[in-house]
């Protein structure tokens, strides 16, 4: 018997919820059925608690916060890297909280670039980095420019795994790439695609990586927070996310790095003084002697008031459980798939890949006038967004999305299908 789906099932879904009180630690934006998580996280009291005690902290103490404040500022990146580890399954002196994503892009890929070149015999070509063609555009710009600074022509150098169908990559095409280009030095691929949600079998690249004695990195900006990892079980030698998608930490919140500690004492490539070494980074010497940890790799002063919120968003997930997180996080997914193929018609389909262990927190819809239902739906009150040129994404973030929200969204876009809106122009689909 298939089961039956409308509003009470869905509410009854939520009744048997483990993480359903959740959602109450949580502020919801005004008149808005959000549907955007993994584009920015909500804010949470416990998020506000930590960043309000930081405001406190420097009425009270002002410069005396870096020492006397309780965790003190002057440690703060290493301590919000300890908190974040286990999510990313690596050790406390492996991750780090600082910088942006885009900054951690730069100084890794500089980094391990350099440690690549420096093992080199002579006169081999120079190292190229493989990257894939539905990348966030943002890696694919930070990777050439360190490929540029070093004298190496990315349009030759960066080299880029084409989509068989413009949605995911096949763990095939990269094998194929690293057995026809014996110079790949760095394997950068991400944990899950912005755009289609495939998550990557991180494990599988990394054994191919290294078979192919190349470094690996991930980008898992879509992933931290929503989908446990193993980074240093598997041996991955580096990693970058950010901390306002899934970990809640507010707008452009200070992102988080991890380096394999086989690789502690490596050059930084933007070396910083709040890299250097903890103990005597205040005798304020001239040369640079980095901290043998992942905190090498901060460049300056720890922006408190952009990493505070992060404490309390990882309080509230730690309480979750990141395998509780990630179980309801499929079943939301699941749940939003199903009502996509049985309640909207044909136009709709779903470029997210069905396997549960290939998709990470969200389902992008595709359908002919996206760009149109998107705005449709936000001026409808449902939060989601658009991904050109045919996506609308929708992120049920586990820790305060209902599965009637994930109903009521999806029979908005249902009425919405009727009207005007969505109807296929093939004129406006150009645009
Ligand atoms: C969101 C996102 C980024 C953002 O980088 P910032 O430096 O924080 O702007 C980078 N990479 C991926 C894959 C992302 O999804």
């Amino acid at each position: 018997m298939s089961p039956q789906y409308d509003r009470a099932d869905a509410i009854e879904r939520d009744s048997a919820d483990a993480l359903a009180s959740f959602r109450d630690r949580f502020i919801q934006p005004e008149d808005a059925l959000y549907m955007d998580g993994n584009s920015l996280g909500l804010a949470s009291d416990a998020s506000i608690e930590t960043l309000d005690r930081v405001v406190e902290e420097w009425k009270a103490l002002a410069i005396r916060g870096w020492t006397d404040s309780d965790p003190d500022w002057f440690h703060y990146g290493e301590y919000l890297g300890e908190l974040v580890a286990p999510l990313v399954g690596a050790n406390a002196s492996e991750v780090v909280v600082g910088n942006s994503t885009t900054v951690n892009i730069h100084t890794l890929i500089g980094t391990f670039l350099d440690l690549a070149l420096a093992e080199q015999p002579e006169n081999t070509p120079p190292p190229a980095v493989l990257v894939n063609d539905l990348d966030f555009p943002t890696d694919h710009y930070a990777i050439a420019a360190q490929l540029t600074q070093r004298g190496i022509d990315p349009d030759e150098k960066l080299r880029v795994v084409e989509s068989s169908d413009g949605r995911t990559i096949e763990m095939d095409a990269i094998i194929d790439a690293l057995e026809t280009h014996a110079d790949i030095s760095i394997v950068f691929m991400p944990s899950v695609l912005y755009r289609s949600g495939q998550l990557f079998d991180l494990e599988a690249i990394t054994t191919a990586a290294h078979e192919a004695d190349a470094y690996v990195g991930f980008d898992c900006a879509h992933s931290v927070g929503v989908v446990p990892h193993e980074l240093s079980t598997v041996g991955v030698d580096f990693a970058v996310w950010c901390s306002y998608k899934y970990l809640n930490a507010g707008p452009g919140a200070l992102a988080g790095l991890y380096v394999n500690k086989n690789h502690f004492g490596a050059e930084p490539t933007l070396a910083g003084w709040w890299g250097h070494e903890k103990a005597t980074q205040f005798e304020m010497n001239q040369t640079f002697t980095p901290a043998e940890t992942a905190g090498a790799w901060q460049i300056g002063t720890v922006s408190m008031l952009s990493a505070a919120p992060l404490e309390g968003a990882l309080a509230v997930i730690d309480e979750a459980g990141i395998e509780q997180i990630r179980s309801k996080s499929v079943a939301l997914t699941d749940y939003l798939i199903t009502l996509v193929d049985g309640r909207l018609g044909e136009v709709f389909s779903v470029g997210t890949p069905r396997e549960p262990s290939s998709r990470g927190g969200h389902v992008s819809i595709e359908h002919p006038n996206a760009k149109q239902l998107s705005a449709a739906l936000r001026e409808a009150g449902v939060v989601v967004d658009y991904r050109p040129p045919n996506v609308v994404r929708l992120c049920p973030s586990p820790l305060y999305t209902r599965f009637v929200d994930v109903w009521d969204a999806v029979e908005l876009i249902r009425s919405l299908a009727d009207e005007e809106v969505t109807t296929v122009n093939v004129d406006s689909q150009v645009t």
